[in-house]
């Protein structure tokens, strides 16, 4: 069985932050406000793993009113969403984001993210794919007020055919 899941987050970008993405910290004047550390894209991959696998949302798991998640390395929810996907038999076949801020570029930081994110869910770099893009200088995004992250997500789940393991209908297309 496969499934998608797809993931969303923005955050105020604020003078005294770190900029975070996929675990990677790149320089910037603005940094990401959260309660957490903020990483955007690691929060929206959560949330498309989570979606995928059908197993909650980053909020309702690691709830922002909680201390414990005050300041929290972000990498560590995105593997403990990933992990409860991986105790219920899924694993990650593919990630694609999209990150959308008007400043720092992301394009130099791109292999690092993705080697970030590949490291923390235990796959190939040629599995995750990030993208930067620019939102033309419009709305809060475009006008350097907060930084939007997009991610998608497939999962995949070894199942017992119909049948059995022998059925003569399982796998045919036609
Ligand atoms: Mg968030």
């Amino acid at each position: 069985m496969i499934r998608t899941g797809l993931g969303w987050d923005l955050h105020s970008l604020v003078t005294g932050r770190r900029f975070l993405l996929g675990g990677v910290e790149i320089p910037a004047e603005k940094g990401e406000l959260g309660h957490s550390d903020g990483d955007v894209l690691a929060h929206a991959v959560t949330d498309a793993l989570l979606g995928a696998a059908a197993l909650g949302d980053i909020g309702e798991l690691y709830p922002p009113q909680d201390p414990a998640w005050k300041d929290a390395d972000s990498l560590v929810l995105l593997r403990s969403a990933y992990g409860k996907a991986l105790e219920a038999g899924w694993r990650l076949v593919n990630l694609d984001c999209v990150v959308i801020c008007e400043k720092p570029r992301i394009l130099p930081y791109r292999e690092a993210i993705r080697a970030s994110l590949a490291a923390i869910l235990e796959v190939d770099a040629g599995s995750v794919f990030v993208k930067g893009k620019t939102a033309e200088g419009l709305g809060i995004v475009g006008g350097g007020l907060a930084v939007e992250a997009l991610a998608t997500a497939l999962l995949e789940r070894p199942d017992e055919p119909p049948g059995g393991a022998a059925s003569p209908v399982w796998g045919r297309r036609s």
